[in-house]
């Protein structure tokens, strides 16, 4: 009896299985660089917000190499078309292929408008989980980013309603129209006195005196509130310079209580 070897062979026909299960896994999307991290002296770690799949961790082999398919390191705010194969197990992912479609030079030529899009792009690595997908978010980054790198742009409202949005989106904003703890209303906004982190929202004056944690409100960041709150009952609004700086600094707190810290690139936009 004859054996044909060809078909014995240890590794003939596993290799031929993981081909095609490594081509079935196969994901291409639109994607925003997060963060990188150098894994070897030629590789990265490199963490992606793609449009359908959430935020992934992938391992980019020799993408630091000039030659390599990625065209070098991939830099923070890199954004274009990411193929890649998803982990299974929480491991790492694989990066096949990263091309970017869209320049960012403009955020990267300006200190102030890449501080912002820094943070945009820290706030929402540090509020996603991996692989929970959130295309709407994605879509409010990728408008931001490319409002931000608008000449006109005005910077620290655009960074406000990013922040409102994006903290709106994850579920860690209440409305902005009432009382988080009692409901009063809070469009006449002498009503308005704080804003309460654990609660995830305004506070009246009353409820306000008996909040543990609470950040007293100026009345720039009342006036920048309750305009947010006007846009957010769908009317037109523009939020001034002095009022979008002080709805920064309520959101980023708010942000950095939920996160459990600061995030590092919030003293550059926000000082
Ligand atoms: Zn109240």
């Amino acid at each position: 009896m004859t054996i044909d070897n060809s078909l014995q062979s240890p590794n003939q026909i596993p290799a031929d299985a993981a081909r095609m299960y490594i081509v079935a896994m196969r994901l291409r999307e639109p994607a925003i660089c997060l963060r990188t991290n150098d894994f070897s002296e030629t590789s990265q770690v490199v963490h992606f917000f793609t449009r359908s799949s959430g935020s992934v961790r992938l391992l980019a082999k020799g993408s630091k190499r000039p030659k390599s398919k990625t065209g070098g390191a991939i830099d923070l705010l890199g954004e274009g078309d990411l193929v890649f194969i998803p982990s299974s197990s929480g491991a790492l992912g694989t990066l096949v292929e990263f091309t970017e479609t869209v320049s960012h030079s403009p955020l990267r030529k300006n200190a102030r408008r890449l501080n912002i899009a820094l943070y945009m792009i820290e706030l929402v690595g540090e509020m996603l989980a991996e692989n929970d997908p959130h295309p709407e978010l994605f879509d409010l980054l990728h408008n931001a980013l490319a409002r931000l790198a608008q000449e006109d742009a005005p910077m620290p409202a655009v960074l406000a309603y990013f922040q409102w949005r994006a903290l709106k989106h994850i579920g860690l904003l209440g409305e902005l129209k009432a009382c988080v703890s009692c409901g009063i209303a809070l469009a006449e906004s002498q009503q308005a006195a704080a804003f309460s982190s654990r609660q995830g929202g305004m506070l009246c004056r009353r409820c306000a005196a008996a909040a543990p944690e609470k950040l007293q409100l100026t009345p720039e960041a009342i006036k920048g509130m309750v305009i947010l709150a006007a846009a957010e009952a769908g009317k037109k609004v523009s939020l001034e310079h002095a009022e979008a700086m002080a709805v920064n600094r309520v959101l980023a707190y708010h942000a950095a209580n939920q996160i459990g810290k600061p995030l590092k690139t919030a003293k550059l936009v926000l000082g």
